[in-house]
């Protein structure tokens, strides 16, 4: 906006470091901005620090590759949840979604991403190994591709399952019923529930 060039430098970088956030156009960063500017400065450095040490205090599991607070995420860390059911997605954000559908009391296996041939992503560019470890482990009964339901997840489900063959391990996908090319990371948790309890075997 050429208008928001009358603004001070700080507040125009401010302004476009925000605007690189998803769904932040350039008057939403603007407002932004400008609402920052009006808080007090205790705020403002607390935002500065979260923003800061974000990337040193969150960290990977190294179990399941979620989200975690130091090695291990809570959910693995904890024993209420059934070790030998897994869930296998693609993103952290998926773990939150399913549990917040409140339809699994399992544990997962982050991915990190799916195959996607045209971008370069093959599976060793996944979190794959370490799945097949903890199968070959032997602590799980069950494993859940809860990957998308779009061309590229089911060829990474499909890859799993070869992956995956002939190891002691009943292999189930998640139901169709997300909208195909949905991002399963934003899917909705009646639908999660819904697609998760309705699973199918793989053969
Ligand atoms: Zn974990």
């Amino acid at each position: 906006m050429s208008d928001q060039l009358t603004y001070p430098v700080a507040l125009q970088e401010l302004i476009a470091v925000l605007k690189q956030l998803p769904g932040i156009g350039s008057r939403t960063a603007e407002r932004l901005a400008l609402a920052m500017l009006e808080w007090p400065a205790d705020r403002l450095s607390a935002l500065s620090r979260l923003t800061g040490d974000l990337k040193q205090r969150v960290s990977y599991c190294r179990t399941c590759g979620n989200f975690a607070d130091g090695d291990e995420c809570r959910l693995c860390a904890n024993p209420m949840r059934r070790h030998d059911t897994v869930c296998v997605v693609e993103y952290p954000p998926q773990v939150a979604v399913i549990e917040r559908s409140g339809s699994f009391d399992g544990v997962y296996h982050v991915l990190g991403g799916r195959l996607m041939p045209l971008e370069g992503r093959g599976p060793e560019q996944l979190n794959l190994r370490p799945l097949v470890r903890r199968i070959e482990s032997g602590d799980i009964r069950e494993a859940i591709i809860a990957t998308s339901p779009d061309v590229e997840g089911e060829a990474t489900a499909a890859y799993i399952a070869r992956e995956l063959k002939g190891l002691d391990v009943k292999l189930s996908r998640i139901a169709a019923g997300i909208p195909v090319g949905a991002d399963m990371a934003f899917a909705d948790s009646a639908t999660m529930a819904m697609a998760i309890s309705a699973r199918r075997p793989m053969e």
